[in-house]
């Protein structure tokens, strides 16, 4: 029994199906070109429609709206996260007076 069936009709050339994959989802905000990799998205195996999923689009909606209107002059910073937190420190607080 296939409750929900994987691949959806293409409604743009009715011949196609669309199938869910990570693309590349470009636009602009402001001046600025974003570019968000691993989008998810149906894309149409025969014309190449693509339809990006409601709820990722928002997200990136909402991230965008958070970060504002982006200054058209390129910024120099490289965001490095450091993902090996080590908690291993000495904590202990000594108070002395
Ligand atoms: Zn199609």
């Amino acid at each position: 029994m296939n409750a929900r069936s994987a691949n959806k009709a293409c409604p743009y050339c009715h011949i196609g199906q669309l199938k869910s994959g990570d693309v590349n989802f470009i636009r602009l905000h402001g001046d600025a070109v974003v570019m968000t990799p691993h989008m998810p998205a149906l894309t149409c195996d025969i014309c190449g429609y693509r339809e990006f999923d409601a709820a990722a689009l928002q997200h990136l909606e909402r991230l965008l709206d958070e970060a504002g209107p982006i200054a058209p002059r390129p910024q120099s910073q490289q965001k490095k996260q450091s993902l090996t937190e080590k908690s291993d420190t000495n904590t202990t607080r000594r108070v002395k007076r």
